[in-house]
């Protein structure tokens, strides 16, 4: 085992250096090579080191390069130090995290963590959460626990009944919500259509001025980072009047809830603490392996009604200990909050406001640089999203093509308000303005040869 866990480390961080110099994106000849995993599974088992050998030998020249400093595709957190390791330990440790008495190390580590993250956002102590695989699933805990409340005050309980038969829900989105917010109102049965879309401004913020007239059953969901443009819905203005008007509202915050940590972008998400949910990936800015996110309770009872369940031989939570399991959909999983644990303790509150501040800063200096370069810059740069269009449609989709072909960085394509966009997003912590300066200049090299 020591031997095998040895070579293990070895070739991770072999694997981990050679980031730095690697294409982006993996060469098509290595992808090609994946075929030969493609074998029938054989009547004899292979060695634990050859199965290592063959994964790293077969498996690694053909991963996107995204744990290294020059993916900028989607929005893409590397790994930190201290959150890998810490994740390799923990998979040593192969804890089941339902119950407190499947891992009492665990239970207390995600205590731990959920207290530290409700203090970075400056949410109360009575808040309470659950760590799930990303947003998608932070969006369909929240939004449980929302229609729930939302039909238990029309004396209906969904729970129990199902929906058929139930009073209506009316569910408010921005035109701009992000589409795994929709899959979640699908599998809660509220429908992905069957939601009333308010119209948004040239950023991709809902207006204010059309949210329709809402009540007791309602569920507002906002936006705290356009996953394009990186704006964010006008949070206190709509939870003010919303709350008032008794309906529910919840922040698909992935990436923007972090901009709540520093004084130079907290403005944005103004209001936050004034909302009943907010779901958050932690694998993207907050730099955790995956699969890392949050769903986050005002009122973590209307979650446990939810997400809870029963049976003689399970432990109950009480009010003095908090069951795992009660606040997310899945039993049985890993030890997700070691990941995040390990990564804030490694960062302290000053770690976690540099690394936002530090993307935030480096998203500027793409958007500047490119812009003197006679690019078009076609959003508001207020957090660490940049779209560029490099002339027209086909012109600026030939750029993204040929920029991920050339391999020092890697954008991904967009489609902004009628218009094809490159799409960058800084999200490492492992960027450095020497990162961000090479792929500059590689990708206005390429766009001017593309051009001509
Ligand atoms: C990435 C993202 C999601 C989905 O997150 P997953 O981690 O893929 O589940 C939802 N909303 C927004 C705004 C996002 O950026």
């Amino acid at each position: 085992m020591s031997d095998l866990l040895d070579d293990a480390a070895r070739r991770a961080s072999t694997y981990l250096e050679g980031l730095r110099s690697r294409s982006v994106e993996p060469a098509p000849s290595a992808v090609g090579r994946l075929d030969a995993l493609r074998s029938t599974l054989p009547e004899q088992g292979r060695a634990a080191n050859d199965v290592l050998r063959i994964l790293d030998e077969i498996g690694s020249p053909a991963t996107v390069a995204s744990a290294g400093p020059r993916y900028f595709g989607f929005v893409t957190g590397g790994s930190l130090p201290a959150s890998l390791a810490a994740n390799w330990l923990a998979g040593a440790w192969d804890q089941n995290v339902h119950f407190v008495v499947g891992s009492p190390t665990v239970a207390v580590l995600e205590e731990v963590a959920l207290g530290w993250i409700q203090d970075l956002l400056g949410l109360p102590p009575a808040w309470g959460g659950g760590f799930v695989t990303g947003t998608t699933m932070g969006n369909f805990c929240c939004l449980a626990a929302a229609r729930d409340q939302a039909l238990l005050g029309a004396g209906w309980d969904v729970d129990e009944n199902g929906l058929f038969g139930a009073p209506d829900v009316t569910v408010v989105v921005g035109d701009e919500v992000h589409t795994t917010l929709l899959k979640a109102l699908g599998l809660l049965g509220l429908g992905r259509r069957r939601v009333v879309r308010v119209p948004v401004d040239a950023q991709g913020r809902m207006r204010a001025d059309a949210l329709p007239r809402l009540d007791a059953r309602s569920i507002v969901c906002l936006q705290a980072g356009n996953v394009n443009t990186g704006a964010f819905d006008p949070i206190r203005e709509i939870t003010s009047r919303a709350r008032d008007e008794g309906a529910w509202v919840h922040v698909d915050g992935a990436f923007g809830l972090w901009a709540a940590v520093s004084p130079a972008t907290a403005d944005l998400a103004s209001g936050i603490g004034d909302v009943d949910s907010i779901a958050s990936d932690l694998h993207k800015w907050l730099n955790v392996p995956y699969d890392n996110g949050i769903a986050l309770y005002r009122n973590p009872e209307a979650a446990r009604r939810a997400l809870s369940m029963t049976a003689a031989y399970l432990p109950q939570g009480t009010e003095s200990q908090r069951q795992p399991c009660d606040y997310t959909p899945e039993s049985s999983r890993r030890a997700r909050g070691v990941d995040i644990w390990a990564a804030l303790l490694s960062l302290g509150k000053s770690g976690v406001i540099d690394l936002v501040e530090r993307c935030c800063r480096f998203a500027r200096l793409f958007a500047s640089r490119l812009s003197e370069a006679g690019f078009e810059i076609l959003n508001d740069v207020v957090l660490n999203q940049v779209l560029v269009s490099f002339g027209g449609d086909e012109t600026t989709r030939a750029v993204v093509q040929a920029v991920q072909r050339e391999g020092t960085c890697w954008c991904g394509a967009s489609f902004w308000q009628g218009r094809a966009a490159m799409r960058i997003s800084v999200s490492s912590w492992a960027t450095t303005e020497e990162d961000v300066e090479r792929s500059i200049e590689a990708i206005v090299r390429v766009a001017g040869a593309s051009r001509a």
